[in-house]
């Protein structure tokens, strides 16, 4: 096992009703923005359930935070809480939300300009950032409870990610009722986005961490097991609820710790995203399978104890074992109603090499958990996902 320093300050309060704790958590004194996205958190009343809930708090509302954020809308909100010393932020929604708000969090004190300081330079001159809780509608990103961001900047069709331990939630509240009004499109996307974080930090070499192994193994059978009849009872508590704790611990640093961690299919996907309009899940649900393929030979041995203890596949010989455990992998993506090629999105060869060039521009030209998926390799796993 690798060394590690393993921290997450978010608090979590669980369960049904608990939008109402929101009184104690939030400073008494805070002037607060409220941030949502289009329709949904406004429309099924968690708005104004949030809004009840902070009492006499001074409070604000900044609506159309849009799936995959953008830049542009971000910093409208920026200019809001400078023009009204708003101090307290409040994500009420999914991912792009809650790491809208991080990217806004970071954005309001950055001196110089926020795209380049906190985007292309990861955080790295970043030392203050307001403090925020969320209220989360959709489980999947795991952004409730780490420090992760991805912001797109539609102008220049480019999709970046920072990290910064300044944006962690201070607190999230998990209502699994909250994720009853999820269409089946967004619940699918959520239960791929939660499975592929899994793989991405435990199908990786070498393979010697037992307790990460058994942890990341239990959250894939639970959302194998929970995710069909989730699409078909999205109401079920205890489905729901099973499903919103799995996508947290999916990404909460946990399993990830003392791991080597791979990640090139996010980095390859968020490409696919910019340039394309892929929903993120989309992209991994085409990604994923394909990196399995290129990446067999390292990841061996890793992907024979996914085979066996995941899928339950223990005959054949070893090859054979591998290609079962990669096509069940894309059967369960397809099970979910995410379709897994690019032809599928009427995405054609000629696009692929648009976005190894973006990929290069970007200095992802050494992804994977071990830095050898080199740009002619992306190539490979994008003309295998054709
Ligand atoms: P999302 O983009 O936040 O939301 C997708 C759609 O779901 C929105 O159109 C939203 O509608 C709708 N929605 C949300 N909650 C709903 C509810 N309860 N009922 C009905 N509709 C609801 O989806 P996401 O998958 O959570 O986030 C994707 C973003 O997160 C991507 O940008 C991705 O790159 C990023 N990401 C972040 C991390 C991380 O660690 N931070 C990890 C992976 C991916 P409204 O707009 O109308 O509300
Ligand atoms: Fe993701």
């Amino acid at each position: 096992m690798n060394n590690f320093n393993f921290f997450n300050p978010t608090r979590i309060v669980f369960g049904e009703g608990q939008i109402k704790e929101i009184d104690q958590l939030v400073p008494k004194d805070a002037r607060v923005l409220i941030l949502f996205g289009g329709q949904s958190a406004k429309k099924h009343g968690t708005v104004d359930e949030v809004t009840a809930a902070l009492n006499s708090r001074y409070s604000e509302e900044f609506g159309g935070i849009e799936a995959n954020p953008s830049y542009t809308t971000l910093m409208r909100a920026v200019a809001q809480i400078k023009d009204n010393k708003l101090d307290y932020l409040l994500a009420v929604g999914g991912g792009s939300v809650i790491d809208g708000t991080k990217f806004i969090a970071a954005a309001v004190n950055c001196e110089g300009d926020p795209w380049q300081e906190i985007l292309v330079n990861s955080a790295k001159d970043i030392h203050t950032a307001l403090p925020f809780g969320s209220v989360l509608t959709l489980p999947a990103t795991g952004s409730e409870m780490n420090a992760n961001s991805v912001v797109t900047r539609y102008q220049t069709k480019e999709k970046l990610a920072f990290k910064s331990p300044l944006v962690y939630p201070e607190f999230s509240i998990l209502d699994p009722t909250k994720a009853y009004t999820l269409p089946p499109r967004q619940l699918a996307n959520g239960i791929v986005d939660a499975y592929t974080h899994i793989m991405e930090q435990y199908l990786t070499y070498p393979v010697d961490a037992k307790v990460q192994d058994r942890f990341a193994e239990g959250l894939l059978l639970t959302l194998i097991e929970t995710g069909p009849e989730l699409l078909e009872k999205p109401t079920d508590y205890t489905l729901q609820s099973n499903f919103m704790w799995t996508a947290t611990l999916a990404l909460n640093g946990l399993i990830g710790a003392g791991v080597p961690q791979d990640w090139a299919t996010h980095m390859i996907g968020h490409e696919l995203t910019a340039l394309h309009g892929l929903d993120h899940a989309q992209t991994l649900a085409i990604i994923l399978p394909s990196i399995m393929q290129e990446q067999r030979e390292h990841k061996h041995d890793k992907l024979l104890q996914y085979a066996e203890r995941v899928w339950n596949i223990t005959d054949g010989d070893d090859d054979s074992r591998i290609d079962m455990a990669i096509t069940k992998t894309r059967d369960f993506f397809e099970q979910m109603g995410v379709k897994t090629r690019l032809s599928d999105y009427q995405i054609p060869a000629d696009a692929i090499p648009t976005m190894i060039k973006q990929l290069g521009e970007h200095g992802l030209n050494q992804l994977g958990e071990h830095g050898d998926v080199d740009l002619d390799k992306s190539r490979k796993v994008l003309e295998a996902s054709l």
